[in-house]
């Protein structure tokens, strides 16, 4: 979803978490990858830039797929609280915390603290596809105390 200069709209407006001419769309097109409601807006995508900018909301209760890629997220919330996974830790995070997901990193947000989880997620526009985990990786991940808690929430 990449804008040419000519189409590109300099000025947004921001009202209840959405943004002026941005459309919201389901976080995953092909509905292959668990996750629970969740909604994704590109705020920013210039083929100038490569990388785009992001916002995604959590539905209170909801959930973001566990997976890792090679590429990187650098993640800012920006509404409610929850909890992450990142590796093999597990953080609680408010409005304006920054999460570094590195490469190859298992991760997931949680919108855990009875509200909508929203946050803004930077990323390589050029990007590889998640890998979900396999019965192996899931076994190391409940193998943790710390990381099988917060999967069996
Ligand atoms: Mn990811």
């Amino acid at each position: 979803m990449t804008l040419t200069t000519d189409q590109r709209t300099l000025f947004r407006q921001f009202r209840d978490y959405r943004w002026e001419s941005v459309a919201s769309q389901p976080y995953k097109e092909d509905g292959a990858a668990p996750f629970k409601t969740i909604a994704r807006q590109v705020l920013f995508a210039d083929a100038q830039l490569d990388c785009e900018l992001r916002y995604f909301e959590i539905a209170a209760e909801g959930y973001s797929t566990l997976e890792r890629h090679e590429h990187m997220h650098a993640v800012m919330i920006l509404r409610g609280h929850g909890e992450c996974l990142v590796g093999e830790d597990v953080r609680s995070v408010k409005s304006f915390d920054l999460v570094t997901i590195p490469s190859w990193t298992w991760h997931q947000f949680r919108a855990t603290g009875g509200e909508a989880l929203g946050f803004l997620c930077m990323v390589n526009a050029q990007r590889d596809r998640p890998q979900l985990p396999n019965e192996q990786d899931l076994a190391a991940l409940m193998a943790n105390p710390v990381t099988a808690a917060f999967l069996a929430d």
